[in-house]
């Protein structure tokens, strides 16, 4: 007797492999059904199959519907107080970044109403957050520090990520965002370091660009991180093109993020490692620039593609399928690969083993659609496409509108 068999698929859409690259096969069953024990998957194959094989203590009725993986979210920062919803109608304006600092919004509000904010308020916003994001499919996600004006300030932020207990997992990553107003740079970054080693996060990233870390800075970072056994990922290349993304030959990144003024040739290098391409299209969207990265080379030369929503105070999308959808409408993304993308590519980034797949052995994190088939995830725009979640033995209903 199984606990769980998923029965009544139309569609079943997954990986084969781990990672997914640009042009890899991907595994499609029809009238499928999946044997679920224990918080993992057993069995997964034609229902009629996998019927004969188990008696189930459970069955869930998929409706002759979608399934896929459940979605992972790669990037966010999530974790802050306060909103800048303000900010929109100066952007729509033509403010610049540094206009809007002026005026007193920008990151730096963004730190001063987090670190005004305390613990209790910052979880709660984070649950809730979170709670959003699974309404969209997500059952696995990044979330990085970043709105702290000190070290220590970074600390808590850390231990709070760690603290807070959503249903869903959640990867905690100590974030170098915002250099310090006033000098003291090669002190910031050594400061940053020691907070690095003193609590050991699954990952350290940094924030390379104009305005934020230098190349220099941000590897002596990167490698202290690499030094001590720690996941990497890079902010790179988002405002302007210093050399960041550059480093992707240099340091075991698991993951380079943003990309959007990335040459041809560093993209070429990029796709031709084992680093995955994080796409942030909501970020591209909410910047009104209407930039996107070099996606025909990352495909031509065989990339990784991964998917994060970005969720920020300056990128409201708490939605990886918005990010889906985005990633075929700004990027050029085919709905496959923003499946791909969103599942599997993006678990790989994080370093998750049998996260982002259906396969025997992997963890059953499962996501039901109410669509007919793998096209209708980006062709319907809008969200609303949910109808169930499932986490181990856990299985979350939502109300999902009808396809057509
Ligand atoms: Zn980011």
């Amino acid at each position: 007797m199984i606990d769980l068999l998923i029965d009544n698929i139309g569609v079943l859409a997954t990986a084969r492999r781990s990672p997914w690259r640009f042009g890899d096969d991907v595994l499609i069953i029809e009238d499928a059904a999946v044997a679920v024990s224990r918080g993992e998957v057993l069995d997964v194959g034609p229902s009629s199959t996998i019927r004969k094989r188990y008696n189930a203590s459970r069955v869930i009725d998929a409706g002759n519907k979608l399934v896929t993986p459940a979605l992972v979210d790669a990037h966010t920062h999530m974790l802050f107080a306060g909103n800048r919803s303000w900010e929109l109608e100066l952007k729509l304006g033509g403010a610049t970044y540094g206009e809007i600092l002026r005026r007193g919004g920008g990151i730096y509000s963004t730190i001063k109403s987090t670190e005004a904010a305390s613990d209790g308020e910052l979880m709660r916003s984070l649950e809730d957050r979170v709670s959003v994001a699974m309404t969209h499919g997500a059952g696995v996600l990044e979330v990085k520090t970043g709105y702290a004006a000190t070290p220590s300030g970074e600390a808590r932020l850390l231990g709070i990520i760690r603290r807070v207990k959503p249903m869903v997992e959640l990867v905690d990553t100590l974030l170098m965002h915002v250099p310090p107003r006033e000098g003291g740079r090669e002190a910031h970054v050594n400061a940053m370091i020691e907070t690095m080693h003193q609590l050991m996060p699954s990952f350290v990233d940094v924030f390379c660009d104009d305005g934020a870390f230098t190349v220099d800075e941000s590897r002596r970072f990167l490698s202290a991180g690499a030094g001590l056994g720690i996941g990497l990922r890079l902010h790179a290349d988002e405002l302007a093109n210093i050399g960041c993304s550059e480093l992707v030959g240099e340091l075991p990144l698991s993951s380079i993020d943003h990309l959007l003024k990335t040459p041809g040739d560093v993209m070429a290098m990029i796709a031709k490692s084992r680093t995955a391409a994080v796409l942030l299209p909501c970020t591209a969207l909410s910047m009104l620039s209407g930039e996107k990265p070099r996606i025909d080379v990352l495909r031509r030369e065989g990339g990784i593609p991964a998917l994060g929503t970005d969720f920020s105070p300056n990128s409201w999308c708490p939605s990886m399928e918005a990010a889906m959808e985005l990633s075929t409408y700004l990027y050029g993304l085919t709905p496959l690969e923003a499946l791909m993308a969103a599942t599997i590519n993006s678990a790989y980034s994080l370093g998750l083993k049998g996260v982002g797949m259906v396969a025997p052995g992997s963890r059953a994190l499962l996501a039901v659609w109410n669509v007919d088939d793998v096209d209708w995830l980006t062709y319907w725009v809008g969200g609303g496409k949910l109808s169930q979640l499932l986490l181990g033995s856990v299985v979350m209903e939502f109300k999902a509108s009808p396809a057509t």
